[in-house]
């Protein structure tokens, strides 16, 4: 069934567990996504875009499936960085909208969230922010303390935007890590200890898988992972037998690849059977 992002997050805060938000960059990435949801019983989130030529095809297929099985699916409208693209997502049927304006001042985050939180929860959409900056691992320094989130700015941030889950920074990064990344696990103890509300992590692939285990019981209830279900199929796909004719099992290998990635991430994030 298909839900609002809010219902998944708070239910994994109080069962402290996370939940995987994945890519749904094609239809067999979306069909092998929910085939491992139904058949592990795991609560999924998709990440969304507006800006592909099929992006509104993924949408409405994920719309279709989610109706077709018990689990519940939502569909996160990913940073979203305009008040248009934010308001072209909930028209597409997004039940909930990531609203990044983690690059502005605090004052400015806040103002510009509000005003999308009044829209999104009109129309019972969720709604997470971000504080803090996640950057890319390729050129960002994650140990930079400035960027990191402070945890009673974040209990301020939850308070006066009444968002229903905030992304925060504690030295995780997008993409691929060039060298290792240090999570702080302190920082995160801390924001969970002021605000009390369920938090996210970007920036899972490349991780590890026992840090994501961890953040999993302190608070973090979606932990976005797009990179790692492309590099595991990438790689699932090197070990296929594809010669010959088999070379038109290709699409099958990446579903296969994906089917079982997706399983992963749900034991390691520990939403099994949480539905
Ligand atoms: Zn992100």
């Amino acid at each position: 069934m298909l839900v609002r992002m809010k219902d998944i997050c708070d239910k994994a805060y109080e069962g402290k567990y996370g939940v995987p938000a994945l890519p749904n960059w094609n239809e067999v990435q979306v069909r092998a996504t929910i085939e491992a949801a139904d058949a592990t019983n795991s609560p999924v989130i998709f990440l969304t875009l507006n800006r592909f030529p099929n992006s509104k095809d993924m949408m409405d297929l994920i719309a279709k499936l989610a109706k077709e099985t018990h689990v519940p699916v939502a569909l996160c409208l990913d940073h979203s960085g305009s008040f248009e693209d934010s308001i072209l997502g909930i028209r597409n049927g997004v039940t909930a909208i990531m609203v990044d304006r983690s690059e502005k001042s605090f004052e400015q985050n806040v103002a510009e969230v509000s005003e999308l939180e009044r829209i999104a929860h009109a129309v019972d959409v969720s709604i997470e922010a971000e504080l803090g900056h996640v950057g890319w691992g390729d050129h960002f320094d994650n140990n930079d303390a400035s960027l990191l989130t402070d945890p009673e700015d974040a209990r301020k941030f939850f308070e006066l935007t009444k968002v229903d889950a905030l992304a925060v920074a504690v030295g995780t990064a997008h993409g691929v890590y060039y060298g290792e990344p240090h999570i702080d696990f302190e920082r995160l103890k801390d924001i969970d200890a002021a605000c009390g509300k369920p938090l996210v992590l970007h920036g899972g692939s490349g991780s590890g898988d026992d840090n994501i285990s961890k953040a999993c019981t302190m608070g973090i209830t979606k932990v976005n992972i797009v990179t790692d279900v492309f590099e595991e199929t990438l790689k699932y796909i090197g070990t296929a037998d594809l010669a010959g004719n088999n070379v038109k099992n290709l699409y099958r290998a990446c579903e296969e690849a994906t089917f079982n990635f997706v399983k992963h991430t749900f034991e390691m994030t520990g939403c099994i059977g949480k539905t």
